[in-house]
């Protein structure tokens, strides 16, 4: 994995806030420089997804690709591995307000998929969104932010209007697979109607991908909405 990933802002604002609000590695707690994103020894011990994992359900191969079930979406790309240090950034993302992560996560997920070859072919980003609640209690979508650095650098608008999430009491993580497919089918809706993304193709950001229902379920409301194509893109898969 190329080094240069880790390279943050190196401007003196940067320097100077950092007298305040101290740089932290976002897999480790570890204190770092000013201008990193991370420490080096979590960049080099995190197991970075490479030709190990299917492009098309997002999922490890171990050895072969099990994706014996159909996903709605067409491809997708994941950064890392969910264990170890990796674990620990997601955890940063979504409960910490240390965005070091999704900046390492998000460059990672760039690369990927101009590698994949359809980087160029993206039309619009679409994060995974939270309820209503949810936003409320941590103030940011970590799915929005993984998105912001994902498209850093191309013209690809993100798009927050398009899937909305109810808020349930239910943790996915404690549903079996069938039943993480209903919830998430009950939690993700749209207000729109017509084919407002007509021959678009669509990115869709997440954090973890773990049975791939979070990701079916928007990936058929978008298709709904007339995307051409969804194509995933997840911080770290199970
Ligand atoms: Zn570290
Ligand atoms: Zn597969």
């Amino acid at each position: 994995m190329d080094k240069g990933i880790i390279k943050g802002d190196s401007s003196i604002k940067s320097y100077i806030l950092d007298f305040f609000f101290p740089n932290r590695c976002p897999f480790c707690g570890g204190f770092i420089e000013y201008d990193l994103l991370c420490c080096e020894e979590c960049f080099s011990e995190i197991l970075w997804a490479d030709e190990h994992i299917c492009r098309k359900c997002g999922k490890p191969m171990r050895p072969e690709c099990d994706c014996k079930e159909a996903h709605e979406y067409e491809l997708c790309a994941a950064a890392a591995y969910y264990s170890g240090a990796a674990r620990e950034g997601v955890y940063t993302l979504k409960f910490k307000n240390n965005l070091n992560g999704a900046a390492v996560f998000g460059r990672v997920l760039r690369d990927e998929l101009r590698v994949m070859g359809v980087l160029d072919d993206i039309d619009i980003a679409v994060p995974v969104p939270m309820s209503p609640r949810e936003m409320r209690i941590r103030g940011y979508n970590q799915a929005k932010e993984l998105a912001e650095y994902i498209t850093e650098g191309t013209d690809i608008p993100i798009r927050t209007d398009l899937i909305r999430r109810r808020f349930s009491k239910i943790a996915q993580h404690t549903l079996s697979t069938g039943e993480r497919k209903e919830n998430a089918k009950r939690i993700y809706y749209t207000e729109l109607s017509g084919s407002p993304l007509s021959g678009m193709t669509v990115l869709l950001a997440d954090d973890v991908l773990t049975t791939g229902s979070t990701l079916d379920a928007c990936s058929a409301l978008l298709y709904g909405l007339g995307a051409e194509r969804v194509i995933c893109a997840a911080a770290a898969t199970v």
